[in-house]
């Protein structure tokens, strides 16, 4: 079990300099198993109920490491930590944008797509992720322009389809019809506007694009738009 000077682990965490989190323990403000900890230089073990153990000014502290967020993201935000605007990580504590290792999305959805997102702290979880070689299954419903022709399903099972500007076709992804202009796609990639791209392919247009679905997580029936939880680990095993 890897220890932890009490004021680095929680400026890490985003709480503050450790100067503040000096502060914080001497008016009383941290506490360790319901004793107060004054000394923010002690070392102790980062183990994973320091949540339930820990509290900065009467909050359970916040997951240690390793957290897997699910997110319905709202239309109209932007899955980066970088540009202006709305951003996804708006609906997470402030503090939580100051931690490192930082939270970041596991792969993106367009700013305007809606649906399941996952942001994670764990690099290693992420790029098992979004590898193409795990296959994870993403599910879109997209509500398109015109209707299908009904050549679609084929074209996209068929594993040769090309994008403009690509060199390697698509991997197979699967079609289900819904009505005659909406549709649910699976695919098992993760490349740049990727349905909206092979609804272009076919001559058509993606007016309304939503994640249903990724691996075996789904959002909790009345998920309201920007709202998310925390994923436990048996949810986290139903990625893969
Ligand atoms: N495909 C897209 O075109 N956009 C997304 O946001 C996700 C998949």
């Amino acid at each position: 079990i890897p220890t932890s000077r009490v004021d680095k682990l929680l400026s890490s965490m985003g709480y503050g300099s450790r100067n503040e989190m000096a502060r914080m323990a001497k008016a009383g403000g941290i506490t360790l198993d319901a004793a107060e900890l004054l000394d923010v230089t002690k070392r102790i073990p980062v183990t994973p109920d320091l949540p339930t153990r820990m509290e900065i000014e009467g909050e359970a502290l916040d997951p240690v490491a390793g957290m897997v967020i699910l997110l319905n993201k709202p239309l109209g935000m932007t899955c980066s930590h970088k540009e202006d605007g709305a951003l996804v990580y708006d609906f997470l504590p402030e503090r939580w944008k100051r931690r490192d290792p930082a939270i970041s999305t596991i792969g993106r959805l367009d700013k305007q797509t809606s649906g399941l997102l996952l942001l994670t702290d764990d690099g290693d979880l992420l790029h098992r992720v979004i590898s193409p070689k795990r296959h994870v299954k993403k599910t879109y419903r997209a509500k398109l322009a015109r209707p299908l022709d009904g050549t679609e399903g084929e074209l996209f099972a068929s594993g040769h389809l090309m994008l403009e500007g690509e060199d390697k076709p698509l991997a197979p992804a699967e079609l289900e019809v819904v009505s005659e202009t909406e549709a649910l796609l699976n695919v098992t990639e993760g490349r740049y506007h990727q349905v909206r791209r092979m609804f272009a392919a076919t001559g058509n247009h993606v007016e309304k694009l939503h994640r249903e679905r990724l691996g075996g997580l789904s959002l909790p029936d009345g998920t309201a738009p920007g709202q998310w939880k925390l994923l436990s680990e048996e949810e986290i095993a139903l990625i893969f």
